[in-house]
């Protein structure tokens, strides 16, 4: 309890209010921070609630512990000034009890006492107190301690909205993760079992020559519709059938039905027999013993020759093991089958085994050509010019990057812009009508 011996001094706090006027103004949000002061000592009431109101503060008044506990709980405020000696419940009792309480523990609470012993600062701190302000007051030094702890006090609430946050973003993302990962295990059966349910499909994607916009051939891309999870990418699908050992299934299915489809086309436009049928191939295909066996057998089933396949490799695919897959490529060449590299420019090839691989063309990663590095492009262009080969540009879009690809003497290319993947029919269609017309400009 404060005695008349232990107020503020009077003129001290004169001097120091006098000194307050010349502080700055605030107007931020800090000032309007609500503020209870509990403390029986008339005095240090009336100098302290008229300094933070002038600050701008919301000033709330408790005489003793009881009446500080109840105000603090209905109604928590940013910031306590508690007095150590005050009526009924000591300061030190009050700041416990306040930290014991979950609406009240996270009110910074700052001690202020006449009492200038080390003893008394110390338990202040040890009941939970953040600072310790000593009587007679300077102003300028309440304001600051005020002020320097409701802006820690509003960064802790920030720091904690973010942690919040964050662990509401990672809860998400571990639910993502489990959901993918129940997908991915339900995908592994549903994929072993798709193409018997004839769930997987084909889509041709026109290649023109650019200059004439006449078809040179057709992409055969693999569609899966699954019948839960609905469109899955090929993007999603194939790494997976290559870890379960199914890609050569798989890839035999894309090879047959493509080339049944090639076959229909050419004996419904017998003289479209120049066109070639572009089939993707992982390198476990390659890998697989028989493969040379399959594509003859295929070739020879559907009366097509071996030059209307072309089999398009990415570069890691040349690159696992690029002797033996040199050699098996020989092999294909041999059969008179064209050969690709896919999206070029975005693996690692080693230039002195490209020159050795017997490649045809090379296609140009699609993302060169929406990002329009023309200078990459370029190079690629020429390059296969050296090297006697053709380049192939994938993924035109507009017609501002058809006619730079033109400009760059780019020969052949394919992208939404000339044609979407179509189904059979319209692949087929398309070839008749291209036969006799050009369909872009
Ligand atoms: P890719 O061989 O590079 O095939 C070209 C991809 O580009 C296709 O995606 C095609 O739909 C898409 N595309 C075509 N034109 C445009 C365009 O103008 N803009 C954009 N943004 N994209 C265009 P898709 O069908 O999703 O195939 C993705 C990849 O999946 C293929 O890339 C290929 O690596 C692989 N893939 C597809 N079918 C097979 C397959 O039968 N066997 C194997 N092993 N891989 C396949
Ligand atoms: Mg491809
Ligand atoms: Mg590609």
């Amino acid at each position: 309890m404060s005695d008349s011996t232990y107020l503020a001094n009077p003129l001290n706090l004169h001097s120091s209010m006098s000194a307050s006027l010349d502080y700055p103004d605030y107007t931020d949000e800090q000032n309007k921070a609500s503020i209870l002061i509990v403390d029986d000592a008339p005095n240090d009431l009336e100098l302290l609630s008229l300094l933070l109101r002038r600050q701008g503060y919301e000033v709330r008044i408790a005489l003793n512990g009881s009446d500080a506990l109840a105000e603090a709980a209905a109604d928590p405020p940013d910031l306590i000034l508690l007095a150590v000696y005050i009526p009924d419940i000591d300061g030190y009792q009050v700041c416990n009890h306040l930290k014991s309480n979950a609406r009240t523990s996270e009110i910074p609470v700052l001690f202020i006492s006449e009492i200038d012993d080390p003893l008394d600062k110390i338990e202040a701190f040890s009941v939970g107190g953040l600072d310790y302000i000593n009587k007679p007051f300077q102003v300028l030094e309440v304001l600051a301690r005020v002020e320097t702890h409701l802006r820690l006090r509003s960064l802790q609430l920030q720091l904690q909205e973010q942690a919040r946050i964050l662990e509401n973003q990672n809860r998400d993302l571990q639910r993502q993760i489990l959901a993918l990962r129940r997908v991915d295990k339900s995908l592994h059966p549903a994929l072993r079992a798709a193409i018997a349910n004839h769930e997987m499909q084909l889509k041709y994607q026109p290649i023109f020559e650019l200059e004439t916009s006449r078809i040179r051939g057709f992409e055969a891309l693999l569609r899966w519709h699954h019948p839960d999870f609905g469109e899955v990418s090929p993007l999603d699908f194939i790494p997976l059938a290559e870890t379960m050992g199914l890609i050569e299934a798989l890839g035999e299915w894309v090879i047959c039905q493509s080339c049944q489809d090639m076959g229909n086309w050419l004996q419904q436009a017998p003289h479209a027999a120049h066109l070639t049928m572009s089939v993707n191939i992982s390198s476990r295909q390659i890998n697989g013993s028989g493969f040379a066996q399959l594509i003859e057998r295929v070739l020879h089933d559907n009366q097509i020759v071996p030059a209307n396949l072309n089999f398009e490799l990415t570069e890691s695919t040349l690159m696992t093991d690029p002797d033996y897959v040199c050699e098996i490529l020989r092999k294909l060449k041999n059969l008179g089958i064209q050969l690709c590299v896919d999206d070029f420019g975005t693996g690692y090839s080693s230039l002195k085994h490209l020159h050795n691989f017997p490649i045809d063309t090379l296609k140009i990663d699609r993302s060169f050509v929406s990002q329009e590095e023309w200078a990459v492009v370029n190079a690629i262009i020429m390059m296969a010019d050296a090297l006697g080969i053709g380049a192939i540009a994938e993924g035109i879009e507009t017609p501002a990057q058809l006619h730079k690809l033109k400009s760059l003497a780019c020969k052949q290319g394919q992208g939404f812009y000339l044609t979407e993947p179509l189904e059979a029919i319209a692949a087929s269609k398309l070839i008749l009508k291209n036969l006799s017309s050009t369909i872009y400009t």
